[in-house]
Parts: structure tokens; sequence; C-alpha cells
């Protein structure tokens, strides 16, 4: 079943030049889905407009034109409040620093969400548990502060974090492009395991088209705002088109 869906969807963003205005098209007229329990990679390289997809799912820019239905529902309606559409979609962002307040342990970063979201849940202190071994941290660390933490495991905090809120969809934005590559592979395998178990779809942001491979079954492709390309088949003589091919042959390298 389809959890969200993208209509021409088309973000454009003035700029300023000397003389006069003009606009980027940093997204262009894309149509995308995302069904239940799916993980979904976003590949393109550096400015081809994921982050801004990203962005205008979560409601933080306004879209250009186009829609964006959750639960076919367009997620621009008034009635809509923000806590709604986060109760449904967490994004967990690369620079996951910004995103753990330096003074706030563990335990007081996952509670917060527990407590916004779930206002009657009586034992904060179990969840929290669940929700660390979730991301295969122990209870020692729920005394730590963010600073304590190496970035994998900040990843994993920002990642409980979402989780807290048990969210249908959860968009990762280069989420773990910062770390070496075994602690890319040990999160992926996570996300893969928390998937199974909890049926959460996965919008997953990359320009590494390998972590794609590792995590997802669909692979939509984006070059200078525009979608080229949707592949399941990771087959290089079934694509199609040539940036998609590309890709792919550096990724071999
Ligand atoms: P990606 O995440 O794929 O690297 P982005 O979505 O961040 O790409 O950016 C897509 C394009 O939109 C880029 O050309 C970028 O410069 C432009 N852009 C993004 N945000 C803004 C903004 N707030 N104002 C002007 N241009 C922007
Ligand atoms: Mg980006």
């Amino acid at each position: 079943m389809v959890l969200l869906e993208l209509k021409e969807v088309t973000k454009k963003y003035p700029v300023r030049l000397k003389k006069g205005r003009k606009s980027v098209i940093a997204v262009n007229q894309v149509n995308l889905t995302l069904c239940e329990a799916e993980s979904l990679a976003l590949v393109g390289e550096s400015g081809s407009g994921k982050s801004t997809i990203a962005k205008l799912i979560m409601n933080i820019e306004p879209v250009t034109s186009g829609q964006i239905l959750l639960d076919d529902k367009s997620i621009h309606r008034k009635e809509l409040k923000y806590l709604q559409l986060y109760k449904n979609i967490q994004l967990v962002l690369q620079d996951s620093a910004t995103s753990l307040h330096p003074k706030m342990t563990v335990q007081e970063i996952l509670t917060e969400p527990i407590r916004n979201f779930f206002p009657k849940e009586k034992n904060t202190n179990d969840k929290c548990f669940k929700l660390l071994d979730l991301v295969g941290l122990d209870d020692t660390f729920l005394t730590r502060y963010a600073h304590q933490l190496s970035g994998g495991q900040k990843q994993r905090v920002c990642i409980a974090k979402a989780l807290a809120v048990q969210p249908k969809i959860i968009i990762f934005d280069e989420s773990i492009a910062s770390l070496d590559s075994p602690s890319q592979v040990a999160i992926i395998e996570m996300l893969k395991e928390i998937q199974n178990k909890e049926q959460i779809a996965y919008l997953f942001i990359t320009h590494d088209l390998q972590s794609a491979k590792h995590l997802c079954n669909r692979v939509a492709v984006m070059q200078e705002g525009t979608i080229v390309e949707i592949f399941s088949d990771w087959h290089e003589e079934n694509l199609k088109h040539p940036y998609t091919k590309q890709l792919f042959r550096y990724s071999q390298e």
C-alpha cells in the first residue's frame, strides 16, 4: 500500500543576482511513491535536489507546485498539525551532533519525543531501554552525553530518537555518510533488522550506490532536480539512463 506520494512536485528557490533575480529549480516535476515497510533509495550527486525533497516531505519548505500526499491526504492542508506529520515521518540527518542537545543525557534525549508524542506513557525508562536495545546500545549509554559518544553511536541515538515516535516512515538524509565503512555496514544491518521488526518504510537518501544496494529494493536516481530512472534490478545491462549507468560504474570501482 502506498504511504507517501509525490505528484509533479517542483521547488524553485529565488536567487538574487547583481542585476535582478532568478530562480534555481532544485526539484523539477518529481513523481515518487513510497510503500508501507519499503526501503527506497534516492541517489544522485551533490546538488541534485535530494535534501530539498526531504525538506518538502517534512514540510520544512513549501512546494512551488505539485502535491505531496501522506495516506492519500495532502501534507499541506491547514488542519494537519506539524506534530501529526512528525508522528508519521521522522528525519535523520547526516550531522547528528546538531540533533543531539549537548547538555542532555541520552535518556533525556529519548524521553523528550516519548513525552511529546505519547503523553500518557508512564514507563518512559522502560521505553528508553527498549529503544537503545533496538539500535544496539546497552543501558550504560543512558547517562552519557553526546560528546561521550562516537560518530556511529551518535547516529544510533538519533535513529533511536526517531524510532521513539513510532513513525511509519523514516527519511535518512546522508545519515551514515560521515561514518567509516565498517560502521556504515553495521548501521545498515541494524536498519534492516529494525525494519523487519517494526515494518517502517525508509527513504534512504545517499550519494553512495553501494549502501543503497545493501539496504534498498528500489532506487530512484536523481540528476539536476529530476528523477531520471527508478530501478529495482541491479543488473547493469538492464539500467536504462546513461547517468544511472555512470553512477553504477563509479560504484563498482
Ligand atoms: P543535494 O541534497 O542533492 O545535494 P539540495 O537539495 O541540497 O541537493 O540542493 C539542490 C539545489 O538547490 C542546489 O543547486 C542548491 O544550491 C539549491 N538550493 C538548496 N537550498 C537552497 C536555498 N535555500 N536557496 C537557494 N538554493 C537552494
Ligand atoms: Mg543533501
